[in-house]
């Protein structure tokens, strides 16, 4: 058990990636928060870790709610203790040339993906640079904290900007042992991947077959999606290691789409 009594609050693990990294923290042997948007959904996550046999709770927390994250970092830390780890893993797409994108969607964007990332960030490290036990920051970044992509100016925008929060947390946290990195996956077959695909077969006028093809998978060494389960062992090694060696880095994770 490579995360045994460690206190894990993870973003957005209702669904897709998260709920797939609060399943492999729990066997590894962490406390889990399934923080969501949805109380009954993050509940029902919460109970089929408990059900294999894990240690989870759920809280309802809007990311971008600066109350609702204090709240759901104080009823984490009421039920299981100050959180060591942080996945702030929360977010959503949204498919439109710059020319046709709103102002409103174009903040909505930023602040799920960015407020909530600070937001999280700063509700955990104050609770645990107290205690100074250490810790861990993974930010869900994305193949776009790299490269870019037409028709998803917020979203790359955004996932750049976690590089930035995550260096910066990296410098500040040295000293109180607390490690910030960001994964960086390629394209994993989720409800927010199942969305888009239909988004970008009509916005480039091709068959969804070729959005997967010719834009999802195109540069990837074999054709394959990254899987949830790729992305949760990452997530565990990196809440699992050991030393401030590993920080302020971005792990990429997508069949050679993008290579460092
Ligand atoms: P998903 O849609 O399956 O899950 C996202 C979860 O986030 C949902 O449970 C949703 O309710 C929650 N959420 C959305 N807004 C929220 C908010 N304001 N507050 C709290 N929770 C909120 O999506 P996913 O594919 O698992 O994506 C998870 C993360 O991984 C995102 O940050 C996404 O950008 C990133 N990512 C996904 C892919 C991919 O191909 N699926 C690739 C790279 C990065």
């Amino acid at each position: 058990m490579r995360m045994k009594d460690r206190v894990a609050v993870v973003t957005g693990a209702a669904s897709g990636i998260g709920l797939e990294i609060a399943h492999a923290y729990a066997r590894e042997g962490a406390k889990v928060c399934i923080a969501d948007l949805s109380l009954a959904a993050a509940q029902a996550a919460a109970a089929a870790i408990e059900r294999a046999g894990g240690s989870a709770m759920a809280v309802q927390m809007d990311v971008v709610d600066e109350q609702a994250v204090e709240r759901g970092f104080d009823q984490v830390t009421a039920a299981f203790g100050v959180p060591d780890v942080l996945v702030s893993n929360a977010g959503i797409q949204h498919i439109n040339p710059i020319e046709a994108l709103s102002l409103e969607n174009w903040r909505k964007m930023l602040a799920i993906h960015l407020d909530g990332a600070f937001l999280t960030t700063r509700a955990m490290v104050r609770r645990l640079y107290p205690t100074g036990r250490g810790g861990a920051v993974i930010y869900m970044g994305s193949v776009h904290s790299h490269e870019a992509s037409p028709l998803k100016a917020p979203y790359v925008t955004a996932k750049h900007g976690l590089l930035g929060l995550c260096k910066v947390l990296a410098k500040e946290g040295a000293k109180h042992g607390v490690r910030a990195n960001v994964i960086c996956p390629g394209f994993v077959r989720t409800p927010l991947v199942e969305k888009q695909i239909p988004e970008q077969a009509r916005e480039l006028g091709i068959s969804e077959a070729d959005v997967v093809a010719k834009v999802m998978l195109k540069d990837t060494v074999d054709g394959e999606f990254t899987t949830t389960a790729d992305v949760a062992e990452t997530a565990v090694f990196l809440a699992a290691f050991p030393s401030n060696a590993l920080t302020g880095q971005s792990v990429v994770v997508s069949h050679g789409w993008y290579m460092q």
